[in-house]
Parts: structure tokens; sequence; C-alpha cells
């Protein structure tokens, strides 16, 4: 059986910089269930955020990056972060990065939401297109090992360690394990838990669900973001940028309705109250066709062409309207997973061997809100960190060596869904936990709807063992890698729906109209949901507050 230094599941922006950062005379490995560049890290629009200029400081990004976390972010791995962001952004312009310019040839910056200086630096509106493509091209020239379109179903855990992956080959449908010293999860986010979202298809959360399996708990799932502009019906997203490039929202009645929730940022304020304030105007009968108007035309032509080239394309492509001429109908919408699986500040999970990185990970830089174009920059900086840690824990462990237990399980569990004749459909089950999920978890939460929401999960528990297939070949059988995901999709629903239901206030993304207040007292604390036979059970951890105290959060 292959085996590795360091193994990496997962090949976005996350996972292909741990790579790069593992030393030569290490022997570097990378699964991804698809082509790298197809991750979902490449349809990054906006940007990211680093404090690059005189002007600017790290301390202000790290004000900016707490007060949007609702204090609930970890302001050690706050602090790394924003340090260490400008030399980041220096190494990959060094490896190539083509950033757009500003009039006097600098990186050029723009305004996002949340923050206190434009410090946002961007590839026109595809950055994570250009960073994608960056970085694959750095994976190459680092010889990395690439198990493109393999498919990871489960961890290998012996003695307490995390010695290695049960992987599926697409191609042939075989199952076999790669052994590894360090294994460094890089899987990406869970947006597809819910029905729509702007996240890839493949966002299911595998890397949160196999880390939840194998005894690791998962740290505040509760935090879901919801991106205020996205497309109308389509979930398709428009980039913070458009806001950050000048753009207004207006309701039906032509208002600029910020200026009520949030006077001085207006449309830049923190995802969370743009979110909120367009679900209150529509559910006040202020919306238009279940919608807000993102106007754009004032900007005029050349600065949507240039800026805003991919949005233009977009919403004429999906929706009809040319910005130029016609504001665009959006509506808040999944997008985001602030929580995960719990590491240190050096990527180390509590399994030992097992590091994580990116969306997948939760070194709680977002705490209970992301701010925009820190997710990009996380996944440098982390990814970075990710590659460096674990490599330092191989360097020093021992070889490689575990029983065939883990491949015995997942080979019976792979048996059991290909020998069924009858059962339930992927995609009604699919649609059934998306559509729960949506109506019972969204941007307002009320103790009788998510209650509801727990009952009809309850229900679909039962349904998941009964999964049947109608593809029973072995060559790239999607259906199979469905029904797998299907499984991830609905515990990471459970964890999703149990930490929401008994948090007691309203912080950052999770918004309770019966607590409408923050509560530091009681549940200034991160949630880890723990894996138990009947479902998750719930624990809390203190918040590492170390230089910015709690304060009431105004926009
Ligand atoms: C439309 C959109 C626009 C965004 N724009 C911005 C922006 O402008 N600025 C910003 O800061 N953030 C933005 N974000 C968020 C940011 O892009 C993501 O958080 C980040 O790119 C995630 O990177 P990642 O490396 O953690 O995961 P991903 O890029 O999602 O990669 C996950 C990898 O894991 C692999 N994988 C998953 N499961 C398995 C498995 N079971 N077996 C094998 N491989 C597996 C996948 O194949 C993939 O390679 C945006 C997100 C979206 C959806």
């Amino acid at each position: 059986m292959p085996s590795h230094d360091v193994l990496i599941v997962g090949a976005g922006l996350a996972g292909m910089r741990a790579a790069v950062a593992v030393p030569s005379h290490l022997n570097v490995g990378i699964i991804s269930k698809v082509h790298p560049v197809r991750s979902h890290s490449v349809a990054a629009e906006g940007g990211i955020n680093a404090a690059i200029r005189d002007e600017d400081t790290w301390e202000s990004h790290m004000y900016d990056t707490v007060k949007g976390s609702d204090w609930l972010g970890d302001q050690e791995a706050i602090e790394i972060l924003c340090k260490s962001a400008p030399e980041d952004i220096m190494a990959l312009e060094r490896m190539g990065a083509l950033f757009s310019r500003d009039p006097e040839g600098r990186i050029a910056q723009r305004n996002f939401g949340g923050l206190g200086f434009p410090r946002t630096c961007y590839v026109a509106d595809r950055t994570g297109h250009a960073l994608v493509h960056l970085l694959y091209e750095q994976l190459l020239k680092r010889a990395a090992k690439v198990y493109e379109e393999w498919y990871v179903t489960s961890l290998i855990v012996e003695e307490g360690q995390c010695c290695g992956v049960v992987v599926m080959n697409l191609f042939t449908g075989e199952l076999s394990t790669i052994g590894a010293k360090s294994v460094i999860m890089a899987t990406g986010g869970y947006g597809r838990v819910y029905l729509i979202s702007t996240n890839g298809l493949i966002n299911t959360g595998d890397g949160m669900a196999m880390a939840y399996r194998a005894g690791v708990p998962l740290q505040d799932m509760e935090f879901v973001q919801f991106h205020p502009t996205t497309l109308k019906s389509t979930g398709i997203l428009i980039t913070e940028g458009a806001r950050g490039e000048g753009g207004y929202l207006f309701n039906s009645r032509g208002e600029r309705f910020m200026s009520t929730y949030a006077p001085s940022a207006m449309e830049l304020a923190s995802r969370d109250v743009v979110s909120r304030a367009e679900y209150e105007e529509i559910m006040a009968g202020r919306g238009v066709d279940g919608c807000v108007m993102l106007d754009l035309r004032h900007l005029g032509k050349e600065k949507i062409m240039e800026k805003l080239p991919q949005i233009w394309e977009l919403s004429l492509t999906y929706a009809g309207v040319d910005p130029i001429e016609a504001p665009i109908p959006v509506t808040p919408g999944v997008h985001y997973s602030m929580g995960g699986i719990p590491t240190n500040i050096q990527c180390e999970t509590p399994l030992p061997g097992l590091y994580a990185a990116g969306e997948c990970a939760c070194v709680s830089i977002h705490g209970a809100n992301r701010l925009g174009g820190n997710a990009l920059m996380e996944t440098i900086v982390y990814g970075r960190r990710a590659g460096e840690f674990a490599s330092a824990y191989a360097e020093k462990a021992k070889t490689i060596s575990y029983s065939d237990q883990a491949f015995k399980q997942q080979q019976a569990r792979i048996a059991a869904l290909m020998s069924r004749k009858e059962g339930e459909r992927i995609g009604a089950l699919r649609e059934a936990i998306g559509t729960i999920m949506a109506e019972h978890f969204g941007i307002s939460r009320t103790k009788e709807r998510m209650e509801a929401g727990l009952e009809k999960l309850a229900a679909i528990r039962k349904r998941i063992p009964n999964i049947v297939l109608q593809d029973h070949s072995k060559v790239f059988n999607l259906e199979l890698v469905d029904a797998l995901q299907l499984q991830s999709i609905f515990e990471l629903a459970e964890v999703t729906a149990a930490g929401a239901t008994v948090r007691e206030e309203s912080r950052g993304a999770h918004s309770r109209p019966d607590f409408p207040n923050r509560n530091d007292a009681d549940w200034m604390k991160h949630t880890l949901a723990y894996r138990e036979e009947s479902g998750p059970r719930l624990d809390y951890k203190p918040v590492n507050i170390t230089k910015i105290p709690p304060a009431e959060r105004k926009y």
C-alpha cells in the first residue's frame, strides 16, 4: 500500500498551500475527489484581506475580525492571521499571482463588509480562479503525488493515532488504504447541507463528518453564514465586491434601507447584519418578488466591466438583467461554514496525527460571523501552517503501521449500499434534509421552528440506513459517492440543528427573535458536538480573548 510522510485530503487553496509548504525531503501526497482546479476555492470572487498599506495595521484588521466574529473568534488565532497576511500575500505575488493594480501600480485594495480600511486584495472578481491556478502550478512544481478523482471514505485511527485514510479510486471503484505519518484535512465547507447555496455541489462536508465519526468533536456548527447577495432563485453568488465598489441596496419603495439597520457602514456592514436587514425588509412586505435590489448603475459601464466583469455576465445569463441598465434582484443565501473541525493554532486537531485547515477547520478566526475576504486569507495562512506543523510531526513520527480494520469497515459499508435491492432514493432524502435546514435553521430561528425541525430530522434518521442505489457499476459510480456524501450531510445537519436549538441568544449569524440579544454571561463559549449512537452530544469550551474585550457591535 502507498504511504506518505504527509497526506493531505483536499486540493482547494488550503490543501494545495499546505502541500507546497511541506519541505522537499518529505514525501507528500494530496487527494481530491475532483480535479484540484475544480475545488470550490476556484469560485471565490471578491478578494483576500491583508493590511499591506502603511496607513493600515494588522491590529486594525484584528479588531475588525474580532468585532465581525461577534466576539466568538479566538483572538490568538486571529492575531496570527492578521500579522501573517501581508507576508503571505507577498509570497503569493512572488509565486506569480497577478493581483489587480491601482493607478500607482501597487496591489489594489477594495472595500469589503465590516472592514475599517479598504484592505481586500483582488484579481477583478475572479480572485479564487487566479489563486487556485497559481497554487496548482506550485503543486506540480513541488512534484507532490496527486490522487485526482479519488474519494476518501474514512480516516484510519489506531491506538489513538491517525495513520492514514481509506480511499476509493473513482476510475476503477477500487477501495484501498494510504498510510501517512500525519494527515491534513482540507476538505472545505458543508454549504450543500442546505437546499440552495452558493457552494459547489461537492461541498458536502465529508472531512468534517469523517473526523466526527473518528471521535473528534465538531465546533460551532450552528454558525452558518448567509451571504446578503445571491442571484434571485439560483443561489449564484454576487460578490460583496459589488457593494465594495459602491453598489446600493434598495427595497420596493426605492429606499436604501440599510440606513435603518447600519447607519454608518450602510451596505458594508458585516454579512449577518445585512442579510438580516434584507430578511426583515422582505418579511415586512418591502421586497420585490422575494428579493431586494442591488443597484450598480451609478458605477457606470467602464467600472462594472473592469472590476466586476463576471458579475455582469452572471446577472445577464442567469437573471436576464444587465447591471449596467437595471438593478439586480438578490436575496440572502447560504454561503459559508464558520464551524468545523477544532484545531489549535498549530492546526492540530484533538486526534494525534490529524491536522485541519481551511473551511473544514475551526481554529476559530470567524467565530459567529466571517468577514468577506478572510476565508481566502485563512486558507493561505493556516494552509501553510498546517503543512509546516504536520511536516514537523511527520519528521518525528515512527514508521506507519495499521491493521485492515478500517478498510474492512468501509468495504462492508459500501457492500451494504451496493447490495440493497429496494429502499429510499438519494435525491428525495437530500432534498428533504436541505429543505428542513432551509426552513427550520435559516436566518431567523425560533424555539418552535427549530424543535419542529429536529423532529423532522429524527424522522429522516430512520430512513438513512435504507438508501438504495440504481447504479451498481464500479467505474465512476457517482451515485455511490452521492450516497456516502448523503450520510455526511445528514450527520452535519443534525449537529448544526442540535447546536442551534440550545443556544439561547443571538450572536453573529445565529439569530433568534425569541432571544434577540447576545448573552456573554451564558453563551460566550464554543459549542463542541461529540458523536454518539443516538445523535450529537453537546459540550462547550471557552473563547480565547487576549486583546480585545467584548463590546457591543454596531455598524
Ligand atoms: C462562490 C463563492 C465565492 C467565495 N468568494 C470568496 C472571496 O472572495 N473571499 C473569501 O475570502 N472567501 C470566499 N469564499 C469562501 C472561500 O472561497 C472558501 O472558504 C475557501 O476557498 C475554501 O477553501 P478550502 O481549501 O478550505 O476548500 P475547497 O476549495 O472547498 O476544497 C475542498 C477540497 O476537498 C476535496 N474533498 C472534499 N471531500 C473529499 C473526499 N471525501 N475525498 C477526497 N477529496 C475531498 C475537494 O475535492 C476539494 O479539492 C467564497 C466561497 C464561495 C462558495
